[in-house]
């Protein structure tokens, strides 16, 4: 628990000493005005000008008004230190919330594309929000514990030099409830760690109705979706409950249970057979208080304990997504003359690999295909060569060094990406195609240019300002997937990958982006993922990937002459009958 603590409030030790000082200066406020409240009205009773004081076996005597005065200016240090008592609490708790989301982001932003795109859908954001949110209670049930426990220590130990017997048999007891209730507090951080598993496959499942909301009205299954949604729901309510009620539980045994150490106390002093009327009434009082606080230590302590399951889970994620993080080098590069692949290969699973021993090397403006059947591993190529993932075994050159010894900047700079999938922010044009880089509007438009989108978006009544995004109408597909090249031609870059850039697009979209594509060949070395031979019309060679290995890397007519899968997709494609097999 100590290491989650600190992973919790480490950083704020400055603030959290300051709430320590000041509730140890409350807590010793109270015990005093308690003190000389209990023992002045006792003198009061008897009519006597002066209160004899006992404090242990020690004695003093002090006039009536000169003691109430004293207890009036320890209230109001008390009261004075209730704001301090008030504001660094919350202080504490709204820093750990935020620094807790700025390090989960921080540490997903830095993480690689492997361990990103692990992560089940509605993972990251469930963790940054509710977890957060269920860890942050954690720090603040952390500065009340600090709170409640000076304040219960500095009671018990007032009520120690007034009367030592009472005093001790109360620390016992309290120690024993404590150890009674573990059992139960045990079954509640259990509980916790289920709520928060439960709570992250909940905010799955409903990202994923969220994404897939189309086809369900399409296939008429919300009722069953519904259904599947509900069992995650119940299943939270249940764990929530049950923490609930065992932390409330805990807390009210342990508040009924004060009255058994106070009996306790008073027997110690009665069995003890000494005391004077009025250090026992103060030290009744101390200990009815020292009984409140400790019932708040009990609660603070057990919401402490439901809260770490979600402070594992946000440090898990943040140490998860951290070691991830690839290695950055810092060696500039400012052109690239030659990519090359040296035996790479790739498995997602140990032992079956889905690239294996890929060498070629290429220079120049050219423009590659990479052709192959449905999970022959062009994809993961793809994502190796844009350093989104790393070779398991081989090297991947660039300017005949190993690539992860670049500067990640000039890399992003120069070599872009346009997935299949066109995926946009809701924000204006612009703003999509400048993809919170630091591009002017001439390099905005020049892109848009070249993407062969720029007449349509002028031709739009907000232009560039045009908002556009998820669910949002005001494009088409091709539209969109124009907008996504332009995105990728914004920065100017010298290599770009499509994964194949118009498989879903209307034949207008299709030519345009054929068109921007052949342009841009002469300037740019392109590969492109081609799903549909027509797509292949731009490419100087092609590489064919067939179960992760590249079976030929070579010019379209003599491919055409030599491999059997070109040859076979090249008929299939022309409308002749046949499979495309290797
Ligand atoms: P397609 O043409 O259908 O898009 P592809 O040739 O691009 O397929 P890849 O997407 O690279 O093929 O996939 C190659 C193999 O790797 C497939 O068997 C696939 O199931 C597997 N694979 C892809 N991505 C992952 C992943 N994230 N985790 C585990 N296996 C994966």
């Amino acid at each position: 628990m100590r290491s989650r603590v600190n992973f919790l409030i480490g950083a704020r030790r400055g603030k959290v000493i300051w709430l320590a000082l000041f509730s140890i200066l409350s807590g010793l406020a109270e015990a005093v005005t308690l003190a000389l409240v209990a023992q002045v009205a006792a003198t009061l009773v008897t009519k006597a000008k002066r209160v004899l004081i006992h404090v242990g076996p020690l004695h003093a005597n002090a006039p009536v008004g000169t003691l109430i005065l004293v207890a009036l200016a320890l209230s109001l240090v008390r009261l004075a230190l209730q704001f301090p008592l008030s504001i660094l609490p919350a202080q504490i708790t709204a820093d750990v919330q935020a620094a807790l989301r700025m390090t989960l982001f921080h540490a997903f932003a830095r993480a690689s594309w492997g361990e990103q795109s692990r992560d089940r859908e509605g993972q990251l954001q469930d963790t940054m929000t509710s977890q957060v949110m269920q860890a942050t209670g954690g720090a603040l049930q952390t500065t009340m514990l600090i709170t409640t426990l000076l304040t219960f220590l500095v009671l018990l130990v007032s009520a120690f030099a007034l009367n030592a017997v009472a005093a001790a048999i109360v620390m016992a007891a309290s120690a024993l409830m404590f150890g009674l209730l573990r059992p139960l507090r045990a079954v509640g951080v259990r509980n916790a760690r289920a709520l928060s598993r439960s709570q992250l496959q909940y905010a799955g499942a409903a990202a994923e109705a969220i994404r897939v909301a189309e086809e369900t009205h399409a296939f008429g299954v919300a009722a069953v979706q519904e259904k599947r949604l509900g069992r995650y729901i119940e299943t939270s309510r249940h764990l929530f409950f049950r923490t609930q009620m065992l932390a409330k539980l805990i807390s009210n045994l342990y508040q009924s249970l004060i009255y058994l150490l106070l009996v306790g106390g008073l027997g110690g002093l009665y069995l003890a057979g000494r005391g004077h009327v009025s250090s026992l009434g103060a030290v009744v009082l101390l200990l009815l208080r020292a009984g409140s606080n400790g019932q708040q230590v009990t609660a603070c302590y057990q919401g402490l304990s439901q809260s770490i399951p979600f402070i594992e889970r946000v440090q898990d994620a943040a140490g998860r997504y951290e070691e991830s993080s690839p290695v950055v080098g810092a060696v500039p590069l400012s052109k690239v003359r030659t990519l090359a692949f040296e035996n790479v290969s790739f498995s997602y699973r140990p032992g079956r690999p889905v690239l294996s021993d890929i060498s070629f090397e290429m220079s120049g403006s050219q423009a590659i295909g990479i052709i192959g059947p449905s999970g022959a591993g062009k994809s993961t190529l793809v994502q190796i060569l844009l350093q989104l993932r790393t070779p398991e075994e081989g090297r991947y050159l660039v300017n005949g060094a190993p690539t992860e010894l670049y500067d990640r900047a000039d890399w992003h700079r120069l070599v872009s990406y346009v997935p299949q999938e066109p995926r946009l922010l809701h924000a204006s044009v612009a703003d999509n195609i400048r993809y919170f880089r630091d591009l002017d509007d001439e390099a905005v438009g020049r892109a848009a240019r070249l993407a062969r989108i720029h007449d349509e978006i002028m031709g739009w009544a907000n232009g560039y300002d045009t908002i556009v995004g998820p669910r949002a109408d005001a494009v088409s597909g091709g539209q969109q997937q124009r907008i996504c090249l332009a995105r990728a031609l914004a920065a100017r870059p010298e290599v770009l990958v499509l994964d194949e850039p118009t498989s879903a697009l209307d034949p207008h979209s299709e030519t345009l982006i054929q068109e921007s594509l052949s342009a841009l060949k002469h300037e740019l070395t392109l590969f492109i993922i081609a799903h549909r031979m027509s797509t292949l019309d731009t490419c100087d060679r092609v590489m064919v990937i067939v179960d992760g290995r590249l079976v030929a890397f070579d010019t379209r007519d003599r491919l055409q002459s030599q491999n059997h899968y070109y040859r076979n997709a090249s008929l299939i494609a022309a409308g002749a009958s046949g499979t495309a097999r290797p």
